[in-house]
């Protein structure tokens, strides 16, 4: 099935808001192994919408479009539709219904304006909305072609895609789709991609998608089959194929995050933590924190930034610092040792670096950071390089820092 997606609204073009919806709507439709072949955005105009249906519906089977289903006049995109495939809109009295009773929840009463959000055409399939007043459709033209319509904001649309169109493109597939997600760390997109590169070539059923976020990158193994069952067998070799390849790189399965895991091998081996962060600033802290239940093992989190913080909060040797100077191997130790002494804990984790996008020196540039992690007596200490934004090399640094636990965790 070719599906296109159609974002209605002047807003959009007029660069008012950012088209988020197409953005969702293309990477759930890509995670059940449905083409989108085109994302169009068009105005709140009935003659451009019109076009842009009956351009899309020569190339695909489905549109999918979103917004203008609320009750004012510029709100066309259901009647468009309808007027497309030739098809009269008629009063929906259950959907009246429960656009009364939505109103009457919050204490009040629908307009006459929303009378609109209650017309459909006959035969149309009609979404209820669970987080606003206008329902959505599904409606059908002859050789099976249909346009779904959704509302524009997104949690509604969301929502509605999730409980209605999800389980009818099933239905429409006329299988199951079933897929898993695996969560990779501690390798470069390329390189992990490059392991794997012939399960990547030469998928059919399941498929493999990569997706690269910030230092974290995840594989989602996506099959179909006649019933659910028979989709996760046709699973199950793909994964294991792929996790034999990437070793302990791959860290979780689906939306297990790495504080997750960390936090709970810590908990495991009833180890204490405190962190101490130059560069990092609170970073590491606050991603550990995530964690519910973190209180047994998490003592402390330092956000250490100055010189004199580091000498009087974690008792940094002056010398060191002078010596060496903040961002180096000698004092991410003193930092790391310095905090588990001072919190008493079995573990003292420590980052200093130079997150720029000033302050780089050529012996010391921007996105050079030293993280030293100590545990029970012993101290390790690694150097780490990073480019991009300020943001970008805090954000990495955490992830290789929790990931760079996790593995030592695993070794005990
Ligand atoms: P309403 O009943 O609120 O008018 P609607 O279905 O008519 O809903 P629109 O009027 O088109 O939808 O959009 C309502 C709001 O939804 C917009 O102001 C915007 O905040 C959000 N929205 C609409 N389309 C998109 C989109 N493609 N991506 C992200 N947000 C969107
Ligand atoms: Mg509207």
């Amino acid at each position: 099935m070719k599906v296109e997606i159609v974002a209605v609204g002047t807003e959009i073009l007029l660069g008012d808001i950012v088209n988020t919806n197409a953005q969702y709507l293309s990477k759930e439709l890509a995670a059940l192994g449905i083409s989108v072949y085109r994302q169009s955005v068009v105005g709140d105009n009935e003659e451009r919408l019109l076009q842009t249906f009956r351009e899309a519906l020569t190339r695909c089977d489905l549109v999918i479009a979103t917004g203008g289903l609320g009750p004012t006049n510029d709100d066309i995109t259901k009647e468009v539709a309808s007027k497309f495939f030739n098809k009269e809109l008629i009063f929906h009295e259950k959907s009246w219904g429960y656009i009364e009773d939505y109103f009457n929840k919050m204490g009040k009463e629908p307009g006459e304006s929303n009378k609109k959000q209650a017309y459909f055409p006959k035969d149309a399939i009609i979404l209820e909305n669970h987080h606003g007043t206008a329902p959505g459709a599904i409606i059908k033209g002859a050789d099976d072609k249909a346009i779904v319509v959704l509302p524009g904001p997104p949690v509604e649309m969301k929502n509605m895609f999730k409980e209605s169109v999800l389980p009818y493109l099933e239905k429409y597939c006329d299988r199951t789709l079933v897929s898993k997600v695996l969560r990779v760390a501690g390798v470069g997109e390329s390189t992990a991609a490059e392991k794997i590169k012939d399960i990547l070539d030469n998928q059919t059923n399941p498929t493999v998608a990569p997706y690269a976020k910030q230092s974290d990158m995840v594989f989602r193994i996506t099959a179909s089959g006649e019933s659910e069952q028979e989709a996760k067998k046709l699973i199950e070799p793909v994964e294991k194929e792929i996790r034999n390849r990437l070793g302990d790189n791959v860290y979780a399965e689906g939306d297990t995050t790495m504080e997750e895991v960390v936090a709970k091998l810590l908990i495991e081996n009833n180890l204490t933590i405190a962190v101490a962060e130059s560069c990092t600033g609170g970073l590491l802290a606050a991603r550990l924190i995530n964690y519910p239940g973190i209180s047994e093992v998490f003592m402390e989190g330092a956000v250490t930034y100055s010189n004199d913080a580091k000498i009087r909060r974690l008792k940094v040797k002056e010398d060191t610092l002078n010596k060496y100077g903040a961002v180096s191997e000698e004092t991410a130790r003193e930092m790391a040792e310095g905090i588990a002494k001072e919190a008493k804990t079995n573990i003292g984790v420590s980052t200093t670096g130079i997150a720029g996008p000033g302050g780089g020196t050529e012996e010391k540039p921007v996105g050079l950071v030293y993280a030293a992690i100590y545990i029970n007596g012993e101290t390790k200490v690694r150097k780490l390089n990073y480019t991009g934004s300020r943001e970008n090399i805090r954000n990495r640094a955490t992830v290789s820092v929790l990931d760079w636990l996790r593995r030592e965790l695993l070794l005990r």
